[in-house]
């Protein structure tokens, strides 16, 4: 049993592993994959994107994640711009020294990381789901664990950063977990038919 992500980001990866507790197959493990151009204006927008893209390269089930964070001090942003919110794709030290930056002065630390799950099957079956977890921005970043912004997300009902509280914690109360919890319990068992 395995699951194919649209996702060359191994941290996301080993995230939906960790949860799931199946092997997931991410583009890094696909001969020549396909370009999957993340041009939307929405996570929504975007997860489906990937997810179809990867579909149509493999005539087959797909996974997409399309997440990030949204800070309301900042009306949304990063949003759809997370990963390359200061600039280069996947810059997380910069994104995250730009995020404290545009953050000085500001009382109202309050964010929320968002996850769009998209499932598509070979004969055009689509399932989108949303994930949110609440939490406050911190002033400086601190942990080791995860990746992007966890060093300065702090989830509501804890003191630590993501990057601290660790992947265990992290799969319990995520974006990402929440997201999934949605597929797992859905009615028509999108996980469920593709693996
Ligand atoms: P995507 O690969 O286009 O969905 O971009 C996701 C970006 O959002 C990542 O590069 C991170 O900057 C941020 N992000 C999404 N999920 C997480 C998370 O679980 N922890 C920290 N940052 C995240």
């Amino acid at each position: 049993m395995s699951l194919t992500l649209a996702s060359g980001n191994a941290h996301k990866v080993h995230e939906f592993e960790h949860i799931l507790g199946v092997p997931v197959r991410g583009l890094k493990e696909i001969k020549d994959p396909p370009d999957l151009i993340e041009d939307g204006d929405t996570f929504e927008a975007n997860a489906l994107i990937k997810a179809r893209g990867l579909r149509d390269f493999l005539c087959d089930w797909a996974l997409a994640d399309d997440s990030g964070l949204a800070v309301e001090a900042l009306d949304g942003a990063p949003g759809v711009y997370s990963a390359r919110y200061a600039g280069e794709h996947g810059d997380d030290e910069a994104n995250n020294q730009l995020l404290l930056r545009n953050l000085e002065g500001e009382e109202n630390r309050k964010a929320a990381f968002v996850c769009v799950l998209a499932v598509c099957g070979p004969n055009g079956e689509e399932w989108v789901v949303r994930g949110e977890c609440t939490g406050t921005i911190s002033h400086t970043p601190s942990g080791d664990h995860g990746f992007g912004y966890d060093p300065l997300f702090v989830p509501d009902g804890h003191t630590e950063s993501f990057a601290q509280l660790g992947d265990d914690i992290k799969a319990g109360i995520s974006h990402r977990a929440n997201a999934l919890d949605l597929l797992l319990n859905h009615p028509d068992q999108p996980l469920k038919r593709m693996m």
